[in-house]
């Protein structure tokens, strides 16, 4: 596979939070020009016998994908797996624990949000929920955009359901370690997710970094749907830095929510050595 590739190594289908299904999002990125695709639902891997089937009936080159959540230094982190045999005991288990809170979460939210007035949002919630194991945020900014708490979800992410807001449960996701592990043990590669959107601090990063490199961390995502040009250069410079190969993906989720469709990205910066390098041999079609 060369340098330049039309890659989207992240996307989110109603397995998890997005709102098209497996199928419509492998067409969707066919039709966009995408020669390497991924789906990359949140802490599951239900959906990836449908996006294989439907990324061959299409034609389109596949790689195996989860974004894993994990809770590290108390801030909510991202890992990418890709290439991974999705069947593996460990992983599908370590997943299923990981989903195991979000019912009990979701139900706090919905509890602290009534005491600010508006009531019956986990039941509100629900309607979008594709798979009840997944209920995430963004399911709640659906339905406050459709009660018109807010206009749009993003407004729902600056006012509600985010640190210091109403709404805001903390919650303990897997460990740094677990979520690596699980991706390596299963013979995938795991990267690092939009790195830029975290907030931390340059020590905190440096430690991310560095303990993500030393459980077996291979990859970080340079170019994808939150970061800038800025953000490109800089993860450019820590693959060179940290040894790390760099992965592209949009992270789409719906056509009314994300501004960054399937396939429209930048290409990676010529300095780094994209992850697809490392996952000839696992692509699926
Ligand atoms: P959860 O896993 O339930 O904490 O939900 C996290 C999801 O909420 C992310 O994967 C995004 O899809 C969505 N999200 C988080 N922050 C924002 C934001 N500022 N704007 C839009 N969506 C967001
Ligand atoms: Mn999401
Ligand atoms: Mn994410
Ligand atoms: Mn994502």
């Amino acid at each position: 596979m060369t340098h330049i590739l039309n890659a989207d190594l992240h996307c989110h289908s109603v397995v998890s939070d997005g709102t098209l299904t497996p199928e419509v999002l492998a067409q969707r990125a066919k039709a966009n020009g995408v020669e390497l695709w991924s789906l990359t639902d949140h802490d599951e891997v239900g959906g990836q016998d449908r996006a294989i089937a439907a990324a061959r009936s299409a034609g389109l080159p596949f790689l195996t994908g989860v974004e894993i959540s994990v809770t590290f230094a108390g801030v909510t982190v991202h890992i990418v797996g890709l290439g991974f045999d999705h069947t593996a005991p460990a992983l599908v288990e370590g997943l299923r624990q990981t989903r195991g809170g979000r019912e009990q979460r979701a139900r706090e939210m919905s509890d602290d949000l009534a005491r600010v007035g508006i009531p019956g949002v986990y039941e509100g919630a629900l309607k979008y929920v594709g798979n009840p194991e997944l209920i995430s945020r963004s399911h709640f900014a659906r339905y406050l955009v459709e009660i018109g708490v807010c206009k749009e979800t993003s407004d729902v992410f600056r006012k509600y359901i985010t640190e210091g807001k109403p709404g805001f449960v903390p919650h303990r996701w897997a460990t740094l370690r677990d979520a690596v592990g699980w991706i390596t043990g299963a013979g995938g590669v795991a990267v690092i997710a939009h790195p830029g959107r975290y907030g931390f601090t340059a020590n905190e990063e440096y430690a991310l970094f560095t303990e993500f490199k030393t459980l077996g961390g291979q990859g970080v995502e340079v170019v994808t749907g939150a970061h800038g040009q800025g953000d490109y250069v800089k993860y450019a410079d820590f693959c060179r830095e940290f040894d790390l190969v760099a992965s592209r993906g949009s992270d789409f989720h719906s056509p009314d929510e994300s501004h960054t469709d399937l396939g429209q990205l930048p290409d990676l910066p010529g300095s780094v050595t994209p992850v697809w390098t490392l996952l000839t041999d696992r692509v699926h079609g």
